[in-house]
């Protein structure tokens, strides 16, 4: 069903003009490695498309492309588990998951506006590994690997930089910071991809959290359940509910990154008792339209994961390609609310510039405010009047 909604939602393929063996050759790449191997995902990350020459043997390339892989790379790494590798459309160049994960030659593109690090993080950072910009909570990023990478990462500058992780032994100062700090209440575990560490480093990292009495909760911000949801093991759910009050916000930008296995993996965390957010990325060409959204944010709802925030795209050094207008965020919102489920409408922010932090915007219903009575429309555009404060 789901890789139906897939095929349907892709713009059609010329089959002429391409390789017609491409598709077949995608599905039949790992068609004799066994399943007990593709299921392990030690394995989905050992074998990790990496190069030029294995992406050229399974997509049909852009030279655009081409450019993007042989020259962005140096600059942010490229790397897609082989399991999100075969949900890529070998043949059509504007596919959803492909965009996401193959570089294009637009990243050597560099606008003014735009920053190697634009939520000023660098300065948020008293120690390594925590980023502190709100009064009650704090960031912590123990490791900079992610399954696979994001072309369009707010944290590239650091994140795939393997040789720049905090080494564990390393981590004490930043669980030193959070013991001295007795106002912070809430850790975001990111990173990186916290859940591409081994179940028993993560347990050390989280019982040390757990420790700290003034934590009230903990939460894991990732994307593996979408990049490598074979890492969603029972051993890792059983550990990850003995540390409740426990949540996470999962990373999803497209309808078709919802399949069976992400749907599974996403059941075993919800059975576990972990509340589920959702957390999007506004993508020119890629979700930047109402009824993709829509559908994006309703399949959410079906495995349990409730719309958080939909980010607006940081403007980071090379990105621009990416980045949909503000405008189109508010108009995809204000066709979402009232239209269908409040559970399926995301808060939209804009994540400021020099660490201003998350705003949310969005449309604007309240239309006056004058001698106690209120102007309101509702989402058929039809007006109201609300009494604020009666005369007296
Ligand atoms: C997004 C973010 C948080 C968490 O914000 P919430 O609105 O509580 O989800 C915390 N710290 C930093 C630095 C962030 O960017």
């Amino acid at each position: 069903m789901l890789e139906a909604y897939h095929n349907n939602n892709l713009p059609s393929r010329n089959t002429s003009e391409s390789d017609p063996d491409l598709r077949s050759q995608i599905k039949s790449r790992w068609a004799n490695v066994s399943s007990e191997k593709w299921n392990d995902w030690h394995w989905q990350l050992a074998n990790r498309i990496r190069t030029f020459a294995e992406l050229q043997a399974l997509v049909c390339l852009t030279p655009d492309e081409e450019l993007g892989i042989q020259r962005a790379t140096e600059r942010f790494r490229m790397e897609i588990t082989p399991y999100f590798a075969r949900l890529i459309d070998p043949d059509n160049s504007a596919c959803p998951i492909r965009r996401q994960v193959i570089p294009s030659a637009a990243e050597l593109v560099v606008t003014p506006s735009e920053q190697v690090d634009p939520l000023a993080e660098k300065k948020h950072t008293p120690v390594p590994a925590i980023i502190h910009r709100y009064p009650d909570r704090v960031l912590f990023f123990p490791t900079l690997h992610c399954a696979s990478y994001c072309r369009f990462c707010t944290r590239s500058r650091i994140v795939g930089h393997i040789e720049e992780t905090v080494p564990f032994d390393q981590l004490e100062p930043a669980f030193e910071y959070l013991r001295a700090h007795r106002e912070i209440r809430d850790v975001v575990i990111s990173g990186g991809d916290p859940l591409t560490i081994g179940d028993n480093k993560l347990e050390f990292l989280i019982s040390k959290l757990r420790s700290i009495e003034h934590l009230e909760i903990l939460r894991i911000h990732t994307r593996v359940p979408i990049f490598l949801p074979q890492r969603i093991t029972a051993e890792l759910t059983n550990m990850l509910k003995k540390y409740h009050p426990f949540y996470m916000s999962i990373h999803v930008n497209h309808p078709s990154e919802i399949t069976f296995e992400a749907a599974d993996a996403c059941a075993r965390l919800a059975d576990a008792g972990i509340p589920l957010g959702g957390q999007t990325v506004l993508l020119k060409g890629i979700n930047d339209d109402v009824l993709t959204m829509k559908k994006l944010m309703q399949e959410l709802l079906k495995i349990r994961i409730r719309p958080y925030y939909l980010n607006h795209c940081d403007l980071v050094a090379g990105t621009s390609h990416m980045r949909a207008n503000v405008a189109t965020g508010i108009a995809i919102i204000e066709n979402l609310r009232g239209h269908t489920s409040g559970y399926a409408v995301p808060t939209f922010v804009i994540d400021t510039p020099e660490g201003g932090g998350k705003i949310p915007i969005g449309p604007e219903y309240l239309l006056s405010n004058e001698n106690g009575r209120i102007r309101l429309r509702n989402y058929r555009n039809e007006i109201y009047e609300y009494v604020d404060e009666e005369a007296t």
